[in-house]
C-alpha cells in the first residue's frame, strides 16, 4: 500500500484510489515562452517517478500534465521577437518535448494545451457567475469571489483575514475584495482572443487547469501535482473555481515537489539564476540530470551545483561499472528481498533516496559476486529496479567509455583509444616498458584510464 504526504491536511496518508486500480493523475505543466530550466526538469522528474511507480504497481493511470500557451510573457516574448504567440508557443512546446525526451520523461496520456480548451473556460466561468463566485467587471475582465467560498485557504492553511491584510492596497475599486483574481482578461490590441458572453477575451491562468482537469479526469479524482511555488495561490484558486463550478469535491492528494535552489535561492527564470536543461545537456548526460533530481526526496529542496551534478555522474558510473560485462539475462531471477525493499521505500512517499540505497546495495554485491547465477541475479535485479526509475538502460561499456557523453564525437574516438592500447600491448610484449607506460600517461592526459586484468585491458573516460 502506498503511501503519499498530502499537503491538505498536511499528513502522510494512505493512497485509496477513488475507483480501484485505477489513478487520476493532473499535474500543472509549462507555460512555453522559454526553455526548460533544472527547476522545470525536477519537477517533471518528480511526477514522471510517480507515474513509474504507480504503472509498476499495477494502476490504470490517466496522467495529465498541462501545457499553457497563452499568457502574458508569451505574448510580450513574441511581439518582441516578431513572431505569432502561436509560433513562439510551438517553438518551446517542440523544444521542451526533445529535453522531456532526454530526460527519460514518459510522455503523459494527455498535455492538453490551454487554447484548445477556450471553449471549456468559458463553460467554467459561466457557471461561476450563475452560481454567484464570480462577477464581470466595466471593462470585459471577469473576477472569482473569493469571499463566496468559505473553504478559501484549505490548501495553504491561511486565513482570509491574513492573506488580506497582506495584500497590497489595490488601487483597482471594481474588485470586491483584493483577493479577487482574474478568470477571464479582456482583449487588448493585437493580442490573441476568443469571443465570449463577456466579450473578446482570453482566459487567465489558473482557471485552465480547472477547465483542463475536468474535461480530462472529471470533477474529481485522485492527486493533483505541481511545484511547490504553486501551492498558492494558484492551487489554492484551482480548488476555488472547481469545487464552486462543479459542485462536488476535486483532488483527494495534493503532492507538491520542492524547489530547485542555487546558492540557496529558489532556481527562477526572473532571478536570472536559472540552468537551462539545454545547456545542461551540453555538459552532461540526460540520465545523470534525471539521477541528480531523483537522488534527492522530491519535497526537500535541491542545490544545483556542479559539484552535485559531479556527484550524480560518479554515482551512477560506479553502478554502470558493477553492470558492466554483465549479460542481459530476462531470464535471471530478481532478488526478491531487495525488490521488496526498493518497493517499500517507493510506496513511502517515494522515498527515492532510500530506493537509491538499494540500488548501491546491489552493486555492492554484485562487484563481490563469485557466482555466475548470483551474479546474473543481482545484474539482473540492478537493470530492473534501476529502470523503474528511468535509469541504467544504457550499455554500460558506451556509458564508462564515453561514448554517450555529449560531445563525445569531439574527444579522442574509441577506436583510437583501441588502436594505442594495442600498440601499448605490442611494446609492452616486446619489453619496452617505457614506451608502455608513455601510451598509458598519453591516454591518462586525454582522460582515459586503463585497468589490465586477467590478461587483457579495459579502459573507461574519468
Ligand atoms: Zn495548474
Amino acid at each position: 500500500m502506498m503511501h503519499v504526504y498530502n499537503t491538505l491536511g498536511r499528513r502522510r496518508e494512505a493512497l485509496h484510489p477513488r475507483v480501484p486500480g485505477k489513478i487520476g493523475l493532473y499535474v500543472c505543466g509549462i507555460t512555453v515562452y522559454d526553455h526548460l530550466h533544472i527547476g522545470h526538469a525536477r519537477s517533471m522528474l518528480a511526477y514522471d517517478v510517480l507515474y513509474r511507480h504507480l504503472l509498476t504497481s499495477g494502476f490504470d493511470v490517466t496522467y495529465v500534465r498541462n501545457i499553457t500557451d497563452v499568457d502574458d510573457k508569451i505574448i510580450e516574448r513574441a511581439r518582441a521577437g516578431g513572431e505569432t504567440p502561436e509560433a513562439l508557443a510551438q517553438r518551446f512546446i517542440d523544444a521542451m518535448t526533445e529535453d522531456a525526451r532526454a530526460l527519460g520523461a514518459l510522455p503523459p496520456t494527455h498535455e492538453p494545451r490551454a487554447m484548445g480548451h477556450v471553449d471549456d473556460v468559458i463553460r467554467m466561468i459561466g457557471t461561476l457567475i450563475d452560481s454567484g463566485h464570480a462577477y464581470a467587471i466595466d471593462g470585459g475582465d471577469v473576477l472569482y469571489a473569493v469571499r463566496s467560498f468559505p473553504d478559501y485557504g484549505k490548501l495553504s492553511g491561511r486565513r482570509l483575514d491574513e492573506l488580506r491584510a497582506g495584500a497590497r492596497i489595490v488601487t483597482d475599486e471594481s474588485k470586491r475584495d483584493p483577493l479577487d483574481f482574474a478568470l477571464w482578461k479582456a482583449a487588448r490590441e493585437g493580442e490573441p482572443s476568443w469571443p465570449s458572453p463577456w466579450g473578446a477575451g482570453r482566459p487567465g491562468w489558473h482557471i485552465e487547469c480547472s477547465a483542463m482537469s475536468t474535461a480530462l479526469l472529471g470533477a474529481e479524482f485522485d492527486i493533483h501535482g505541481g511545484g511547490l511555488d504553486l501551492e498558492f495561490p494558484h492551487h489554492e484558486n484551482e480548488i476555488a473555481q472547481s469545487e464552486a463550478a462543479n459542485g462536488a469535491g476535486f483532488a483527494r492528494y495534493w503532492m507538491h515537489n520542492g524547489l530547485v535552489r542555487v546558492d540557496g535561492e529558489k532556481m527562477s527564470k526572473s532571478l536570472g539564476n536559472f540552468l537551462t536543461v539545454r545547456d545542461a545537456l551540453a555538459e552532461w548526460r540526460g540520465e545523470e540530470l534525471r539521477f541528480f533530481v531523483v537522488a534527492s526526496h522530491y519535497r526537500s529542496p535541491v542545490d544545483c551545483s556542479t559539484e552535485a551534478l559531479a556527484a550524480a555522474r560518479r554515482a551512477l558510473r560506479g553502478l554502470y561499472t558493477a553492470l558492466r560485462g554483465q549479460p542481459v539475462d530476462p531470464d535471471a531471477p530478481l532478488d526478491e528481498g531487495c525488490v521488496a525493499r526498493f518497493v517499500a521505500a517507493m510506496d513511502d512517499d517515494l522515498n527515492t533516496p532510500g530506493a537509491i540505497a538499494v540500488l548501491h546495495e546491489l552493486a555492492g554485491a554484485l562487484n563481490r559476486a563469485r557466482d555466475d547465477a548470483r551474479a546474473a541475479t543481482l545484474a539482473a535485479t540492478l537493470r530492473t529496479l534501476g529502470g523503474r526509475l528511468g535509469l541504467l538502460q544504457d550499455d554500460p561499456e558506451a556509458v564508462l567509455q564515453g561514448a554517450l557523453d555529449p560531445g563525445a564525437a569531439a574527444a579522442l574516438s574509441a577506436e583510437a583509444i583501441e588502436a594505442l592500447i594495442e600498440k601499448r600491448r605490442a611494446a609492452r610484449a616486446a619489453k619496452d616498458f617505457a614506451r608502455g607506460d608513455a601510451i598509458r600517461d598519453e591516454l591518462a592526459a586525454a582522460g582515459i584510464s586503463l585497468e589490465d586484468a586477467g590478461g587483457r585491458t579495459t579502459w573507461r573516460r574519468d
